[in-house]
C-alpha cells in the first residue's frame, strides 16, 4: 500500500520514525566516534526499536500498540541517557512529549510525559541550578497543558465534522453516504462469514405530498422528525436508520433473515398507524423488506427492497411486501 491510502495516525507514524532515525544514527555514529559506547548503544536499541515499529505499521497499518511502544521507547531512552550521563538530551523531552499527543490518546500521552519528568527530576536536579529546574519544568508544564488542550479540541472538532458528514440535519438519521458504507461493510462481512445475516427495510411515507400541501411544509418536517424518532425507538443499537430521501427511510437490521426483518417491520408500520404521530390525520407508511444474499451488490440489493416497497404502495399502501429471491429473479409477496 502507497503513503497516500494510509490512516492520518500511520502517516504521522511512518514520518515520525524516519524523522527520528534521521536525526538518530548521525548523531550515534558521533557517540560510537568520540568513544560514548554506553550511550551509543543505548541510542542503537532506539534506533532498532523505532525500525521495528515503522516495519510492523508499515505492513499491518495498525497504530494503537505502535504508537505507545515508540513514545515509550523515546522517552524511557532520553530518561536513561539523562540519569546515565548527559543533562542536556532533557532538551529532546519537548519535542517527543509533543509528538506522543499526535501518536497516543491524549490521556495516555499525559501520563507518560507525567511518568517521564517524574523520572528525569533526579538526574536533572543535582546538575542544575534550582533556577534552571523551575524554569525546565513549569516550561514543560506549560507545553504539555497546551498539547492536551489543542489535541482535546481537535478531537471534538473531529468529532463534529464526522457527525455533520455523516447525519442528516433534520431528523439526525444517517445520510445516503453512510449507507453505501453501511451497505459495502455488510457485503464484505457476508463475504467472510456466510452465517452472516442482514436484511434492508426501506419505507416512504404514505400520501406525504397531500400532507404538505394541506398542512404546510413545516408540519411536514416536524412528522418526519417523529417518524425517526419512533423507527429510532422500535430497532436495536446494532441495527442503523438512514433517511435514504426526501420522505424516505432505510433501516438496516442486523443480524435477522427476511422473516425476522419482516416482522420488524410490520411492527414498525402497525405503531406508525397507531402512534397518534400527527394529532389531525392518520399517517401510514409503506414498507419493502430485502435480506442480503451473496453475490448481491449494493444496487441489486437496494433495488429489491425498492421494488417491494413499489409492491406495496401498488397493491394499497399501509403494508409490508418482501422481496424473495432477491438478486435473482425478483418475486415479491405481501
Ligand atoms: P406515495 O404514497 O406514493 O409515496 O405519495 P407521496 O405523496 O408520499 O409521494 P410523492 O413522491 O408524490 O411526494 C413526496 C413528497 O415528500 C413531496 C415532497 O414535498 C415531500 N418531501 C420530500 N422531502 C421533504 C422534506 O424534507 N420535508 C417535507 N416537509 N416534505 C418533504
Ligand atoms: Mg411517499
Ligand atoms: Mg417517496
Amino acid at each position: 500500500m502507497t503513503l497516500e491510502n494510509r490512516s492520518y495516525k500511520e502517516k504521522i507514524l511512518l514520518y515520525g520514525s524516519l524523522l527520528g532515525l534521521l536525526a538518530l544514527v548521525p548523531i550515534t555514529v558521533y557517540r560510537f566516534l568520540s568513544g560514548d559506547y554506553l550511550i551509543a548503544a543505548l541510542e542503537t536499541l532506539l534506533a532498532i526499536g523505532v525500525g521495528s515499529v515503522s516495519v510492523y505499521v508499515w505492513h499491518t497499518g495498525k497504530t494503537l500498540v505502535p504508537g505507545f511502544l515508540v513514545s515509550l521507547f523515546s522517552l524511557t531512552t532520553i530518561v536513561v541517557i539523562l540519569h546515565v550521563k548527559n543533562p542536556a538530551v532533557a532538551y529532546w523531552l519537548f519535542p517527543i512529549s509533543l509528538a506522543c499527543y499526535s501518536i497516543v490518546d491524549h490521556r495516555s500521552a499525559s501520563v507518560l510525559n507525567l511518568l517521564a519528568v517524574f523520572f528525569a527530576f533526579p538526574a536533572i536536579y543535582p546538575r542544575a541550578d534550582l533556577h534552571q529546574v523551575l524554569v525546565f519544568y513549569s516550561a514543560f508544564t506549560i507545553q504539555s497543558f497546551f498539547a492536551y488542550i489543542f489535541t482535546v479540541a481537535n478531537l471534538n472538532h473531529n468529532q463534529q465534522l464526522s457527525q455533520l458528514a455523516e447525519r442528516d440535519a433534520l431528523t439526525g438519521a444517517l445520510n445516503r453516504r453512510a449507507l453505501d458504507e453501511n451497505m459495502l461493510i455488510a457485503i464484505n462481512k457476508l463475504k467472510r462469514n456466510h452465517s452472516f445475516n442482514k436484511s434492508l427495510i426501506i419505507l416512504d411515507l404514505d400520501h406525504f405530498k397531500d400532507i404538505n400541501d394541506t398542512y404546510g411544509h413545516s408540519t411536514g418536517d416536524e412528522i418526519l422528525i417523529r417518524i425517526a424518532r419512533l423507527i429510532r425507538s422500535n430497532i436495536r443499537l446494532s441495527d442503523s436508520l438512514f433517511r435514504y430521501g426526501g420522505e424516505e427511510f432505510v433501516i438496516l437490521v442486523d443480524n435477522a433473515n427476511l422473516q425476522e426483518a419482516k416482522t420488524l417491520a410490520e411492527g414498525i408500520r402497525e405503531r406508525v398507524e397507531m402512534g397518534n404521530i400527527f394529532e389531525k390525520r392518520s399517517i401510514t407508511i409503506s414498507l419493502g423488506v430485502a435480506e442480503l444474499k451473496h453475490n448481491l451488490s449494493a444496487d441489486a440489493w437496494l433495488k429489491s427492497a425498492d421494488d417491494a416497497l413499489y409492491e406495496a404502495k401498488r397493491s394499497g399502501r399501509n403494508k409490508v411486501c418482501v422481496a424473495s429471491n432477491a438478486g435473482t429473479e425478483l418475486a415479491v409477496a405481501a
